[in-house]
This record gives structure tokens, C-alpha cells and sequence, in this order.
């Protein structure tokens, strides 16, 4: 659909949470302004309708913005003070989405249905007096008398103020492949390394953890400096593939191995399948065995498969009683459970990347508008800011936050 105005005060790119977010507070705040939001996708919302597993994980209760990575954590704070997690779920009910909070702290819509969220925002948008046209993809931006000259294939449209909502590069068949930062770049503003973050691991050919495709069970992964020093650790569902790892556990880590390896080539990751059990406390329970078999123990406490794979690994016949583990093939045995070395080869890339790290970063921006120091005008909201968070609803409730201060801003 084109639009049918060649001028607009306001010029949103990217109708993705941030983008929706923005144009609703904009209309809202200022009715008599003419906002206009494009997308350049045929179906819009795509993100939104995947999250979660199509259930949407809105936001998380407890947002810490020591959580988040990319830009100070004092900027991200203050961002997200604006709009918190309370004013989120508001928010949304007024929209006539309810919420409902899980075990783990996530949010969801109590319909289960990504949909309805999606639904809700349009309706919003909507509602706010916004006109929304899509598939209208900008290819071009320049800075204008008005303020900016935006244009596509569609046409071209002057504004006053422009908003770059354009997401980062994951999921490219989404829309969000990267332009949006190009354009950043273009009109003078810095963008920090960018790599995928929340992305599955693969692992070296060969690797016995991949015969193990299908098995969840829980475990702790930890990132080491390339001298061994430990750096951070995530424990949750780890999933294995026929490619490697994935789960909300090395979803969470990946971000952190990608960035140290850029800079300390010899990191690497270490797993324990038991999480909580220290390998001193295994290595004295296996030497406690007796003439119980080994495989029977540890089958009490990890899938099956996994045992298999583990005695496989280490070399190991699955009838050894405990009693008859010589102390080499322990020690073997305990690292593999409880400290074994991942050969991650790499990871799946931003096309199953949830998030992608790096963006502009928010010293460009004023805080209080997100507003580009740079270039007056100028607004940016969502994954585009060098901002980026772990699973749980945290990259959404950042799409929420900074949406909601640009739309706050963007017509004063
Ligand atoms: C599979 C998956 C599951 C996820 N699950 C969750 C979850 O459960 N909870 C959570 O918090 N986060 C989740 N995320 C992350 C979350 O979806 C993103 O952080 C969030 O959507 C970012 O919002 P955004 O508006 O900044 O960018 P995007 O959602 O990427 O939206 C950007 C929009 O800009 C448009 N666009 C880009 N370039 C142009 C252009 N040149 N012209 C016109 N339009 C353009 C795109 O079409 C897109 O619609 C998930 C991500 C993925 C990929």
C-alpha cells in the first residue's frame, strides 16, 4: 500500500514492537500531528508472532538493566525507568490484553496467542490516528530541508522528525536485515560490532552430543578466558541438536562467547550437566559406589541417552562398578559430566539469532528523547540502540521502554 501524502511530521521506519510502540504514543500524545509508520514487510509483525514459541513472552517480572549488554547500564536504566514492567501490563490491558506471569517470571498474553498482541498494537496504532503502510520498505534516506526525505520504490515522503525503528539483522526474511543501521551509519552515527546474539551453538563433527538430538535436561554453561579464567554463567534447559546446543542456557552464554572470542580467540565453554554438583561431589559419590554399576548411578540422575553418550566418551564400559573405576577413567568420567569442554565451531547465524548485539550506542542519543546528538531530529527506538538482553522478555520490554520515549518525544 502507498501512502498517499508526500509530507508527514513525523516518519516512523520499522512497524515491528518498538515502531508500533513509538507510533501510538506519537498519535497519541499528538493528535493533530501527521505520523506516518512504514514497513517494509508484506505481513507485518513477524517477530512479534514467532516469540515465545507463537505465545509471545511480553516482558519478564523483574527487569534488571544489569542484565542487559551492549551500551552503560546506567543509560539502559534510565530508559527503561520510563516505561517499567507495571506500566507495561497497564498498558497492554488497556489494549485488552491481559497478562499473566509464569513460574519463571515471564509474561505472557493469558490467551497463549502472539495474535492478540500483535492484534492489540495495530488496533492501537490504529486508534491513535497513525496511518500505517506496508509493504512501503525504505531504501533511501537523506537529510532534507524539512528535516528528511525517506523513499522507497513506492515513492518518497518528507518529514520533520524521523524515527528509525528498523530492528537489528536477526531474522532477516522478517524485514530486519540491517538497513536501518546502514542508515544510522549514513547520517553520521557510529554502530558498534554487530554479531548474533541469543543463537544456537554448533558443534565440531563428530561431537557424541550430537547423536543426542531430542535430549532437554538441565545444565550450567560457563565461558572461560582463553587461560582458563571463569567469566560468566548461565544454567537453565539445555537442548541438544543434530547441529550442536541450543535451550534458553546457551541461548543466554552465546551472546558472551561471541563477543570474548573476537577478542580472546581461545575462549571457551565448559558444560556441567548436573548443575549445582561440584565435581568434587561426584568424584567422592563415585568412589562411594561400591559394586553398584556406574551407568545405573548416574542414570539416576541424567537422561538415559546422555549417560550413555558420557561413558561412551570417556571410553568406558557401561557395565564398570563403581568399585572397579580406576582413578584416571573417574577423573575422565567427572570432567565429562560436570566440566566437559565444548568444541563449538560456530553458531547459527541471524537467520535463528533472537537478537542481535551491537547498534548505536545510547551516548549518541539523549536520553531523556532519544533523541541522535548527531543529527537533531533524529529519533531511534528498539534493537537499532546498541542494547541487547537475555531471553525472558527482556528485548521486548526494551522495544516497549524506548518505544514509548521516542513516541513521547518525537512531536515536541
Ligand atoms: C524467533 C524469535 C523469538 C523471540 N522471542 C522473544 C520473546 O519471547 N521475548 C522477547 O522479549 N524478545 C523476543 N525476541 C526478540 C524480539 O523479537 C526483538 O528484540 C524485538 O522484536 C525488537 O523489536 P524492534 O521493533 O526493535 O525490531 P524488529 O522487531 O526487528 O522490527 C523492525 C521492523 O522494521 C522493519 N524494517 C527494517 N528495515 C526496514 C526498511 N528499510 N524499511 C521499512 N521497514 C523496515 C522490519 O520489517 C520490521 O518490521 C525474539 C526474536 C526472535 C527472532
Amino acid at each position: 500500500m502507498s501512502p498517499t501524502t508526500s509530507h508527514a511530521d513525523t516518519v516512523i521506519v520499522g512497524a515491528g514492537a518498538a515502531g508500533l510502540m513509538a507510533a501510538i504514543w506519537a498519535g497519541r500524545m499528538h493528535p493533530e500531528k501527521r505520523i506516518v509508520l512504514l514497513d517494509g514487510a508484506r505481513k507485518l509483525g513477524a517477530k512479534i508472532l514467532v516469540a515465545g514459541g507463537g505465545r509471545c513472552n511480553v516482558t519478564h517480572h523483574t527487569v534488571d538493566p544489569g542484565r542487559y549488554a551492549g551500551s552503560s547500564t546506567a543509560a539502559i536504566a534510565k530508559v527503561l525507568r520510563r516505561f517499567d514492567v507495571p506500566e507495561t501490563v497497564e498498558f497492554f490491558r488497556e489494549l485488552g490484553v491481559e497478562l499473566k506471569q509464569e513460574d519463571t517470571g515471564k509474561l505472557f498474553p493469558t490467551t497463549d496467542r502472539a495474535r492478540d498482541v500483535l492484534d492489540a498494537l495495530l488496533t492501537g496504532v490504529r486508534r491513535a490516528g497513525v496511518s500505517l503502510h506496508h509493504p512501503c520498505r525504505v531504501e533511501e534516506v537523506e537529510l532534507s530541508e524539512a528535516g528528511f526525505t525517506v523513499r522507497g520504490p513506492w515513492g518518497a515522503m518528507a518529514c520533520n522528525k524521523l524515527v528509525l525503528a528498523t530492528g537489528g539483522k536477526s531474522l532477516p526474511r522478517s524485514g530486519s536485515d540491517g538497513k536501518g543501521l546502514a542508515f544510522a551509519r549514513a547520517l553520521g552515527h557510529s554502530v558498534t560490532r554487530t554479531f548474533p546474539s541469543l543463537v544456537p551453538l554448533i558443534l565440531a563433527p563428530g561431537n557424541p552430543i550430537l547423536d543426542l538430538s531430542g535430549v532437554t535436561l538441565p545444565a550450567t554453561l560457563q565461558l572461560h578466558t582463553s587461560t582458563g579464567k571463569h567469566v560468566i554463567a548461565f544454567t537453565n534447559s539445555t537442548l541438544c541438536t543434530h547441529f550442536g546446543l541450543s535451550g534458553p542456557s546457551v541461548l543466554d552464554i552465546s551472546r558472551y562467547f561471541l563477543d570474548l572470542q573476537n577478542t580472546d580467540p581461545g575462549a571457551y565453554l565448559t558444560v556441567n550437566w548436573l548443575p549445582g554438583v561440584a565435581s568434587s561431589t561426584l568424584d567422592a559419590a563415585l568412589q562411594s559406589l561400591g559394586p553398584v554399576p556406574v551407568r545405573k548411578y548416574l542414570r539416576r540422575h541424567l537422561p538415559h541417552r546422555m549417560v550413555d553418550t558420557l561413558l561412551l566418551l570417556c571410553g568406558l564400559d557401561p557395565a564398570t562398578k563403581g568399585d572397579a573405576l580406576s582413578r584416571k577413567l573417574r577423573r575422565q568420567l567427572v570432567m565429562a559430566v560436570t566440566a566437559q569442554r565444548l568444541d563449538v565451531e560456530g553458531n547459527r547465524g541471524y537467520r535463528y539469532a533472537e537478537v542481535t548485539a551491537g547498534g548505536v550506542p545510547l551516548r549518541e542519543l539523549d536520553l531523556k528523547r532519544l533523541e541522535s546528538r548527531v543529527v537533531p531530529g533524529l529519533f531511534l527506538c528498539g534493537e537499532i540502540c546498541d542494547v541487547d538482553g537475555p531471553i525472558g522478555g527482556l528485548n521486548f520490554q526494551w522495544a516497549w521502554s524506548s518505544g514509548f520515549v521516542v513516541g513521547c518525544s518525537v512531536g515536541c
